[in-house]
């Protein structure tokens, strides 16, 4: 055989294997290196798991990009520690593809309090991870702690999904503890407000006054609710209307509480534990947030979860641009000063809409928060299908770039082909996607 191009790309999930199914459909040999035993990396861990259906079409979407002849996993491993950027540079790959998502929480800009976290005060990406394994029999994380009248600090789709695991939770056992098994999904999808109608019971009767979410701005200005940049004022004001309402629907359905215009500025702590947060009143002046001053009052709770966005965890050897990487091109996702190094997906933007299809992002992402809040939908559909779509924009971009260049020669490719051999043999890969994945897929719980 003559010279081929081996590309490394760092994550098997939805930009991974997109990534890697566009590569090797133009005669790439792909290695995807994935640091966990299973490659659905968001989709697995971040979609709350009442999401069965839309978790198992997406999955098996990833399965079957994954499992074409030219694409090799190397599970259980994690790029940037072992083996090290540096080290997989000197291989001589024709490229390296980061879709390595964006798993850091972003920090809560509260001085001290990380210091709390697993003692009262949770970041969503773990608590989203913990709710979502913790029934099953080997899960070995950290105890989902659950408490009523907890603080959710948000405003995104992702701070509604903590808001609704909480307000289940407590509900269900709380239900569970009267002798009324209704069970976690049927009251998920009925609502918790009609589920207690039906049974002539109130929050008060279970013990229970919910969960409050502690937005900066207006429900109306949730992040994901951005309208049109070609909407008239009417169409923006009835939007926003809109909105408003499906979210008061919600919140009735869930019965949870909601401060709007209020920010954390200090955690109350007894010792070891948070026991609560110091909120103060915002205002919008000219488009800019003021926190206004003499406004703080006191919550208490024994547990506070931060859910104000997620963005890309560094890897050394990569620069960074503030939250992100720095990127040099924008089509292909190049990073600066390392050649033929790119990032596709959330892994560029913190976000999963990529920056040509952002407006288009913008319009899906209202109609995904009024279906998410109608219950219409799940409101990540879109989101998903946005993520794979832009991923494979932008490799086609490295596709080309790649061509450009000259392929590995055979002792090359070979001796490439080894490192990786070498890596799936630590782990104890069978070589073969198919039989990996029975060993190590979840029953459904
Ligand atoms: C709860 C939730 C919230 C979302 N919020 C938003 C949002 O606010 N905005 C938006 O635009 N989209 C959002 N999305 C959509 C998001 O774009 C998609 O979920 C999509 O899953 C992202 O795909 P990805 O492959 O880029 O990242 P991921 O699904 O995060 O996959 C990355 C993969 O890389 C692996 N990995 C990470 N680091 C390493 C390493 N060093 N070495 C090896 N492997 C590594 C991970 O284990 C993982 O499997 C959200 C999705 C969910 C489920």
């Amino acid at each position: 055989m003559t010279g081929q191009h081996v590309v490394m790309i760092v994550g098997g999930a939805v930009a991974g294997s997109e990534a890697a199914f566009q590569l090797a459909q133009r005669g790439v040999l792909c290695f995807v290196v994935e640091q966990n035993e299973r490659p659905y990396g968001k989709v697995e861990d971040g979609l709350p798991r009442w999401h069965d259906k839309l978790r198992l079409q997406e999955e098996k979407k990833i399965d079957e990009k994954l499992s074409h002849p030219l694409v090799h996993l190397v599970p259980r491993t994690r790029l940037g520690t072992d083996p090290a950027l540096e080290e997989v540079l000197g291989w001589g790959l024709s490229a390296i593809v980061f879709a390595n998502g964006a798993w850091r929480d972003r920090p809560l800009p509260i001085p001290g309090i990380d210091r709390f976290i697993g003692r009262g005060f949770w970041y969503q990406n773990s608590f989203v991870n913990a709710f979502n394994h913790y029934p099953e029999p080997e899960y070995s994380g950290p105890p989902l702690e659950i408490a009523d009248n907890a603080l959710v600090i948000g405003g995104g789709l992702a701070s509604l999904d903590i808001v609704k695991i909480l307000m289940l939770e407590s509900v269900d056992r709380a239900l569970d503890a009267r002798g009324e098994r209704i069970g976690f999904y049927p009251l998920e999808h009925e609502g918790i407000s009609k589920v207690l109608a039906r049974l002539g019971l109130s929050l008060q009767d279970l013990g229970l006054k919910g969960c409050t979410l502690v937005y900066r701005r207006s429900i109306e200005d949730m992040p994901l609710a951005e309208v049109d940049a070609d909407a008239t004022p009417e169409q923006v004001a009835q939007a926003r209307k809109t909105r408003r309402k499906l979210f008061q629907n919600f919140l009735q359905k869930y019965l949870f509480q909601f401060r709007e215009y209020s920010t954390p500025v200090a955690c109350l702590d007894a010792g070891d534990r948070i026991v609560g947060l110091r909120v103060a009143g915002t205002e919008a002046r000219n488009g800019r947030l003021i926190t206004l001053p003499g406004s703080e009052m006191d919550f208490s709770s024994e547990l506070v979860i931060s859910s104000i966005g997620s963005i890309p965890e560094p890897v050394p050897g990569i620069p960074m641009d503030g939250e992100v990487y720095r990127i040099k091109d924008d089509l292909t996702g190049e990073v600066a000063g390392l050649e033929r190094v790119f990032a596709v997906g959330n892994a560029v933007t913190g976000r999963g809409n990529i920056l040509s299809s952002r407006r288009h992002g913008r319009v899906v992402s209202q109609h995904m928060l009024e279906n998410y809040l109608a219950g219409t939908a799940s409101g990540y559909e879109e989101v998903l299908e946005n993520a794979a779509s832009g991923a494979a924009v932008q490799v086609n971009a490295v596709a080309r770039r790649i061509a450009e260049q000259a392929p590995l020669s055979p002792e090359g490719r070979a001796a490439v082909i080894r490192r990786f051999q070498a890596l799936q043999e630590r782990v104890g890969y069978p070589g073969d996607y198919a039989r990996w994945m029975e060993r190590v897929r979840l029953p459904l719980v």
